[in-house]
């Protein structure tokens, strides 16, 4: 009456188990995806760590030429009136 026949359970299994992987398999790319990420920040924390006055630099205005240098490591514009050693 309701027709359970040996193949529709194992169309039934097969469906089922496909689900299921295909969950399973989702879940593992989410999973790398995840790794990849924290990866791609832990390495540019790294690298902000390693460098930073590449981050900011403060600057200061030239008197001579109003070209703002490193005020860290100043250098001169070129200028014969420049203060700044070059
Ligand atoms: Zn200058």
């Amino acid at each position: 009456m309701f027709g359970f026949s040996i193949q529709k359970l194992i169309v039934l299994a097969a469906i089922i188990a496909a689900v299921w992987y295909g969950f399973k398999f989702i879940g593992r790319l989410d999973k790398a995806r995840k790794h990849a990420a924290k990866l791609t920040r832990d390495g540019a924390r790294a690298a902000a760590g390693a460098a930073p006055a590449a981050e900011t630099e403060d600057m200061e205005r030239c008197e001579a030429c109003d070209a703002y240098v490193s005020a860290r490591d100043p250098a001169s514009c070129g200028r014969a009136d420049c203060p700044y050693p070059g």
